[in-house]
């Protein structure tokens, strides 16, 4: 069933509305200046994790360099280590040189999942030269 929600307070309805129900924000002009790139960018800050997880697969297959930094500044609020890993694997499926770098930058991250997702993606742009591990205590990202 598809769900319709507000981008101003998140609340899901059953069905399409131009002022929300909730908060009476005109969605409809909100939208209509935004690109599907833009909205995909808006539902990562979706409540629904599966929601802003599936925003990252897709930003990912797309290629977007201009997902790149709300994927990064997504990856440093959540705690959600699902959210998080999908947004990983969308850095890497983008490649940027930016992206790269914030993968670098978590490769010391406590979570193993994180740590094969990141290896993953190096791997994918050819960078397979595994996780490095620092003995120094680097400030954890996340
Ligand atoms: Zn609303």
């Amino acid at each position: 069933m598809v769900r319709f929600f507000c981008p101003g307070c998140w609340e899901d309805f059953p069905a399409d509305f131009e002022i929300c129900p909730n908060c009476g924000m005109d969605t409809r002009a909100f939208w209509t200046d935004k690109d599907y790139m833009d909205r995909l960018v808006v539902a990562l800050d979706h409540p629904v994790k599966s929601t802003a997880g599936r925003a990252a697969w897709i930003l990912g297959k797309l290629g977007s360099a201009k997902a790149v930094t709300p994927l990064i500044s997504l990856i440093k609020k959540t705690k959600d280590i699902y959210l998080i890993r999908s947004a990983v694997r969308a850095l890497g499926e983008i490649g940027t040189e930016e992206a790269i770098q914030f993968l670098f930058s978590l490769s010391d991250c406590r979570a193993q999942t994180i740590r094969d997702e990141i290896q993953l993606a190096m791997e994918l742009n050819g960078l397979g030269i595994g996780v490095q591990t620092t003995s120094d205590e680097k400030e954890i990202v996340m």
